[in-house]
């Protein structure tokens, strides 16, 4: 059976990074498609693990060779995903997360229609400033860019399939849990009956 494409987006500070190391870690046959960028990484951050960190040079001539299923600048940078094997992942079974701005999850809708959209919020705005700043890592130019498209990034989410509300990391990623699960059965209903007329 073909994997699903599995599109993750939300305003930053939400807690997407959170939700799906903690979603990955605990999911069989999920696998993440790690992002390029032109942003600098933040402390901690890995190349290869987190994003592949690309100068806007060598971004720009990913760009040219047609490398990207889709990218977009989000706050001022590059970020993109990286075609990569994700059709060949998919026809081999495994399910493939991207987590990824809501410009890119829009071409995807529109690519690959046959993805599961997900969108995750906070339970307040005023709950999304006080994780942003408390995770520590923007600039102040950041962090109100960050900060002022919040809202309207919100509206974008009822164009997704599915919104969670990320109160708690455990409740999401159960939530999102079921939704993959549900997904997946309807992936496989023609399936099931063709092997059961088999018999
Ligand atoms: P994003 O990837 O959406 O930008 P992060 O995963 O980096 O967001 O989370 C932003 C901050 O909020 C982090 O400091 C993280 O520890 C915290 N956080 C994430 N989810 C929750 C939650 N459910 N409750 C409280 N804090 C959270
Ligand atoms: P951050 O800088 O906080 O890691 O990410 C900023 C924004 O870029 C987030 O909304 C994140 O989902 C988005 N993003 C990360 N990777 C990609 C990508 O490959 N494509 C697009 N369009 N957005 C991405």
């Amino acid at each position: 059976m073909k994997g699903l494409l599995i599109v993750v987006s939300g305003p930053s500070g939400t807690g997407k990074g959170t939700v799906c190391d903690v979603l990955l870690k605990e999911t069989k046959n999920l696998a993440y498609s790690i992002s390029a960028t032109t942003r600098q990484p933040r402390a901690g951050e890995v190349d290869g693990k987190n994003y592949y960190f690309l100068t806007k040079d060598a971004f720009e001539e990913k760009i040219r060779e047609n490398a990207f299923l889709e990218y977009a600048n989000v706050y001022g940078n590059y970020y993109g995903t990286p075609l990569g094997h994700i059709e060949d992942r998919r026809n081999r079974g495994e399910d493939i997360l991207l987590e990824i701005d809501t410009q890119g999850a829009l071409n995807i809708m529109e690519r690959c229609p046959d993805g599961v959209f997900i969108f995750l919020i906070p339970p307040s705005l005023q709950e999304l400033e006080r994780r942003i700043r408390g995770r520590g890592t923007e600039s102040q130019d950041s962090l109100e860019k960050r900060l002022s498209s919040a809202e309207q990034e919100i509206r974008i989410g009822k164009k997704y399939q599915y919104v969670v509300v990320n109160d708690d990391i455990s409740n999401a990623v159960h939530q999102i849990q079921a939704i993959l699960l549900a997904e997946h059965c309807r992936n496989e209903k023609e399936y099931k009956i063709e092997e059961v007329l088999k018999k």
